[in-house]
């Protein structure tokens, strides 16, 4: 690891302009950009430096921000989540457990109790890929911007099957898939100092459109706060998360199910899939499949199966796709 400079942010404010700040005073000494990168629990930030991923000169910390822990709810505004909640305590929360029981159950499988200790949702949502080709000093792959993805002829049992022709790695944040299902907004402090919010689907950004980065984020740009709209009292909910272990790790596959349920028939769903994509990616035509029905096993069944229509997997995993299929049967199921 090399030296670094280190930067304890009094607000917003001062972190977005310290970043610019000592982003172009880098930028005169260094070709090739800043190097200056904030830091909330450290999670991801700490591997990648060690995997040499990232060096940065300077790290601005941002956990001492006053307010931007705060989970805040009401009823006709929703839920307002600050970026540097930790996962725990979105965990525990018990409006969260009680209206968005889909994204305290993603929340509740992220990693393992020490983790979400430390772990933020403004982090979660801005890690890297653990694809292990993009992980490794050895690989120059899509994602560090060299147009080839190993994992297409490589090892790829745990990599997408839905939009994986340039890269198939996929993003890591389980608690995504949750929030891409709430229709979650995310707001963001630009570099340049102005406010931004954008839906889930597009703060995630296809490899196709930028290979260098899983999201909208660019060098400088803060999340504040992630917003979740209010929930209707017929609003169920439920998220399941398939993988290797039950602990300590990342998703293979996981789904998020939001549905309306009045008078006996679906008003509205939303099914979210992870793991099956470079990034979170909403599976209408499975959730359409469910709108105006009553939710049966077998119309659950095949939303299930739509949730896979084009899919396009590896060599190596084949298998995600009746898992997904599966999953998401259960999860309509279990929401209902
Ligand atoms: C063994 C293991 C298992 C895991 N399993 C899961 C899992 O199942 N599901 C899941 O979702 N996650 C999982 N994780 C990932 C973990 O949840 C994330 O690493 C963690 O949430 C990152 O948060 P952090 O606060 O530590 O971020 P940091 O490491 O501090 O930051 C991560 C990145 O986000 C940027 N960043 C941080 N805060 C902001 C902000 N407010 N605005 C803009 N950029 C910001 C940093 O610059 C950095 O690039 C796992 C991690 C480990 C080690």
């Amino acid at each position: 690891m090399n030296k670094f400079s280190w930067y304890e942010a009094k607000s917003v404010e001062d972190a977005v302009k310290k970043a610019n700040a000592t982003a172009s005073d880098l930028l005169g000494k260094k070709p090739g950009g800043s190097s200056v990168i904030f830091k909330a629990g450290g999670i991801d930030l700490m591997d990648l430096m060690k995997e040499g991923l990232v060096n940065p000169s300077t790290i601005i910390s941002l956990r001492k921000i006053p307010g931007l822990d705060r989970i805040e709810y009401d009823e006709n505004a929703g839920l307002k989540l600050g970026a540097n909640v930790a996962l725990a305590a979105i965990e525990s929360n018990e409006t969260i457990q009680e209206k968005y029981l889909a994204l305290h159950q993603a929340v509740a499988h992220a990693g393992t109790p020490q983790l979400r200790n430390s772990a933020t949702l403004g982090g979660n949502l801005a890690q890297r890929t653990r694809c292990w080709y993009f992980r490794s000093i050895e690989h120059e792959c899509y994602r560090k911007g060299s147009g080839t993805c190993y994992a297409q002829k490589g090892e790829n049992e745990f990599h997408a099957i839905m939009n994986n022709s340039t890269c198939a790695s996929v993003h890591s944040s389980s608690v995504s898939t949750a929030l891409m299902a709430f229709n979650a907004r995310v707001l963001i402090t630009t570099a340049e100092g102005k406010s931004k919010e954008v839906g889930m689907e597009e703060f995630f950004v296809h490899p196709e459109v930028n290979s260098k980065n899983e999201t909208i984020l660019n060098s400088g740009d803060l999340i504040t706060s992630v917003v979740v709209p209010p929930v209707s009292p017929h609003t169920k909910s439920y998220y399941i998360k398939y993988g290797v272990r039950e602990s300590h790790d990342w998703a293979m596959a996981d789904v998020a199910v939001v549905t309306e349920i009045s008078g006996g028939k679906c008003k509205n769903a939303e099914i979210t899939l992870g793991a099956a994509a470079p990034v979170p990616i909403k599976a209408g035509g499975a959730a359409n499949k469910l709108i105006g029905k009553s939710i049966t096993e077998s119309l659950a069944k095949s939303a299930g199966k739509a949730s896979m229509k084009g899919a396009t997997p590896l060599a190596g995993n084949t298998y995600k796709i009746p898992v997904f299929e599966a999953i998401v049967k259960r999860a309509i199921l279990k929401a209902v």
